[in-house]
């Protein structure tokens, strides 16, 4: 059998992508996200879906545990739960700010605690963050949605040059707008709608499967090459 994939947010949009990207290579999953039943109804092989809230790191760490005692090692953790709640900075909740930050930045960090240690020790591994355009250039509305990917790009990176020598890989997948359920969180329905224009205007975004190749092309590279970063989106995107 192949190595364990971990995937987070993976009952619905990308993650749930990836899941059967990888799933059809062969590999065993660990899918997590708090809602079990849309995970489990993708019916996938050799697969635990286990509900977690990644802003808690202790149960990241007992469910990778369970996973471990069935499949052997973590391979690959991706780390793809994320929300984005869409506002402007005068008017927006500060509560939603800290679930950004909470989910996108300590969920993400949260998963990278509960493998590196093994990873390292085992001397290979790869973790692939899922950020977003938005980790490199501003959008309206986006200001604390694009600080939480802006820091997940910069994670990733220092991280990465921590672990080089020792043979473990980390990733940064960057994708434009991808059709999810990602927009429908955010409160503002001005903005929503605002946000559903500008995705017509230019003649449609890119599917999750198309996010799930990028991530399977990075993860299938030998172990001594190391993808850095990946940015896709529609080509008309600005
Ligand atoms: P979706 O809303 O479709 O999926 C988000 C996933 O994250 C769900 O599976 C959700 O599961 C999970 N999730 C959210 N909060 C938590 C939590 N606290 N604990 C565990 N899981 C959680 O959106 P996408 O598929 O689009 O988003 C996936 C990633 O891609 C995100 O990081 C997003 O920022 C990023 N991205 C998306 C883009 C897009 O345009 N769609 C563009 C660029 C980046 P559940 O609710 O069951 O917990």
């Amino acid at each position: 059998m192949k190595e364990l994939i971990v995937i987070t947010g993976a009952s619905s949009g990308i993650g749930a992508a990836m899941a059967k990207a990888f799933s059809a290579k062969g590999h065993p999953l660990l899918l997590l996200a708090r809602r079990v039943e849309p995970m489990q109804a993708l019916a996938l092989e050799n697969t635990l879906c286990i509900s977690v809230d990644v802003i808690d790191g202790e149960a990241i760490k007992d469910a990778i545990a369970t996973a471990v005692e069935q499949f052997g090692p973590v391979g690959g953790l991706i780390n793809n739960a994320g929300v984005m709640l869409l506002g402007q900075a005068d008017t927006q909740d500060p509560a939603e700010w800290t679930r950004m930050l909470n989910i996108n930045v300590m969920g993400v960090l949260n998963g990278i605690h509960a493998v590196l240690a093994d990873m390292k020790a085992r001397k290979t591994g790869t973790i692939i963050n899922v950020s977003s355009i938005a980790g490199r250039k501003t959008f309206p509305n986006h200001a604390a949605y694009c600080a939480t990917k802006f820091a997940v790009h910069a994670l990733t990176e220092n991280i990465r040059e921590e672990v080089a020598m020792d043979d473990v890989r980390l990733v940064t997948i960057a994708p434009g707008a991808v059709e999810t359920e990602l927009l429908s969180h955010t409160t503002s329905d001005e903005i929503k709608a605002g946000y559903a224009d500008w995705k017509e205007e230019m003649g449609g975004v890119i599917a999750p499967e198309t996010i799930a190749e990028a991530a399977l092309f990075a993860f299938e590279q030998p172990q001594s090459v190391c993808v850095r970063e990946i940015v896709l989106a529609a080509t008309r995107q600005q």
